[in-house]
């Protein structure tokens, strides 16, 4: 099956931060992949601006070395990469000062679709969108897009709505939450909206629970200083998990409209049950032989920021009523996965004789890795004996299910990218949602600070402090194991 392309239009991308590691790790490799599948238009550019002091050869040459380090494969197609070097400029600019904005404005075309990327930090976002403003360079149908973190509270990220809102309109910002762009994310909304089988049993009379779990084997490496602010509640939580939830438990929007997908999106947020702090546990991890503790990481002996969090929620609503949703996330766990698990109820009756176990079915959404979906059903299990049951797993790998040497899938960023350029805004979230985000979250992380809540040790390459599993047993439950 060869891959779809959809054409673009020609474009003008300014990567404010063009120098930075988003940058040269994600954004121009994700493009440079895109120009080899083709939807590059033809005379589309890519302006990076930051304030080192660089020409266009320069700056060619050091996203040419980051290409080669970080995606080789797309390296090695010489065509493809002097085709994108050509397309790549550079403009020096300080975001706080006024040099370089009049070359930028020059440089740029009036007439294609131009897109301002602000990969610095959020504390640029209003100089940036100032100077934009102020020396005339934006134009009403420019697009602009904005990465995490989005404020660290409802007061912060109200700012920065604010800030934008200045000077472009809501259609114009792309707020990019990089879970959307994910391949399984859109699946998940396909495979709800798309198929007839399992909207009728997504309810509160057949589903008993869902969890989403994402973990991580590795520790906050070299981004201890950020990460200590922040923690997992508002680095991961507040952002991909809640999106997360939001697609997994909205009312089917009436069609696939950004605004229609947004309004569910937000129905579910401002559903959000408060969480006490029954229902919540924060860990941190300690060292072992692979690597330093948490503390140790973040260069912080006193540290309270989490590293782990797991929760349990309810969205206060018709469909969802009785049913928890239980949210897990960490670093330095077992396994690196991102997994929805849709746990089914148990059959009321079972007619099978000598039958005791809890039969399940449980429908899995793997992110990463392995995109794919499972669904747990119960068999016979095969040869003699009688009827004895067993659960097995249908598994279905999307790699298996096409043929992905042939179907190019785009990574997250590549897909919001163009996503951008495209003018499609589904995948991005709006002001009033991460707003309502925020508003959900500040009174948890009040709670625990008020408390002097002190988050709970757990081993390197364990499921988390044991409380978490304390969170589910309590309910009856448990938690889906994290593969190795
Ligand atoms: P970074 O490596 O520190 O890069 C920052 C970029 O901003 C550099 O290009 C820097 O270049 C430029 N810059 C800094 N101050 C500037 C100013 N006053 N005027 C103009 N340019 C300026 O940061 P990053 O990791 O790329 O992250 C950028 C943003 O994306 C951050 O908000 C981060 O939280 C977010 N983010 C990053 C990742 C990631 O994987 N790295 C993932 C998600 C979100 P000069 O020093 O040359 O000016």
């Amino acid at each position: 099956m060869a891959a779809r392309t959809i054409p673009v239009d020609s474009f003008d991308l300014v990567i404010f931060g063009g120098t930075g590691d988003l940058a040269r790790r994600k954004i121009l490799p994700g493009l440079c992949r895109r120009c080899l599948a083709g939807q590059m238009p033809e005379g589309a550019r890519i302006i990076g601006a930051a304030r080192s002091e660089m020409d266009d050869d320069a700056y060619r040459k050091m996203i040419a070395e980051a290409i080669e380090e970080f995606d080789p494969k797309v390296s090695k197609d010489t065509a493809c990469m002097d085709r994108f070097m050509c397309s790549l400029h550079y403009v020096e600019i300080d975001a706080t000062g006024d040099g370089g904005w009049p070359d930028l404005k020059e440089l740029l075309r009036k007439d294609v679709i131009r897109a301002f990327y602000f990969s610095v930090g959020p504390s640029l976002f209003d100089d940036l969108a100032e100077r934009l403003h102020k020396h005339g360079i934006t134009q009403p149908d420019d697009r602009v897009v904005v990465e995490k973190p989005f404020g660290r509270d409802l007061a912060s990220a109200r700012e920065l709505n604010q800030d934008l809102a200045k000077h472009f309109d809501e259609s114009q910002i792309y707020r990019i939450d990089h879970y959307l762009g994910k391949e399984t994310v859109q699946n998940l909304m396909a495979v709800r909206f798309g198929n007839v089988l399992f909207e009728p049993l997504w309810n509160s009379h057949y589903v008993d629970h869902i969890q989403i779990t994402v973990a991580e084997t590795v520790g906050v490496g070299g981004r201890g200083g950020y990460y200590d602010k922040s923690g997992a509640m508002r680095d991961m939580v507040q952002n991909h998990l809640m999106q997360l939830l939001c697609l997994i438990a909205m009312e089917p929007p009436n069609n696939f409209d950004a605004d229609a997908v947004r309004d569910e999106k937000l129905k579910v947020i401002r559903a959000l049950r408060p969480v006490d702090y029954h229902h919540l546990v924060r860990g941190q991890y300690e060292a072992d032989e692979d690597g330093p503790s948490y503390r140790e990481d973040v260069e912080n002996p006193r540290s309270h920021t989490e590293s782990f969090i797991a929760l349990r929620t309810h969205i206060d609503n018709w469909r969802w009523a009785g049913v928890p949703f239980y949210m897990r996330t960490g670093k330095r766990l077992k396994g690196r996965t991102s997994t929805i698990d849709v746990v089914f109820k148990d059959l009321g009756h079972s007619i099978f004789p000598g039958d005791e176990s809890r039969h399940r079915n449980i429908l899995s959404i793997r992110l990463q890795p392995n995109e794919g979906i499972d669904l747990q059903v119960t068999i016979k299990e095969p040869g003699p004996g009688g009827m004895r049951l067993i659960d097995v797993p249908l598994d279905m790998t999307f790699a298996d299910a096409v043929d992905a040497e042939e179907v190019d899938l785009p990574d997250a960023y590549e897909r919001l990218i163009m996503d951008v350029i495209r003018g499609n805004q589904t995948l991005f979230m709006r002001g009033d949602e991460v707003e309502a985000a925020w508003a959900w979250t500040d009174p948890i992380i009040e709670g625990w600070q008020a408390r002097g809540d002190v988050p709970k040790l757990y081993e390197p390459g364990s499921t988390g402090p044991e409380d978490s599993q304390m969170l589910m047993h309590r309910d009856g439950r448990r938690w889906r194991d994290i593969k190795v």
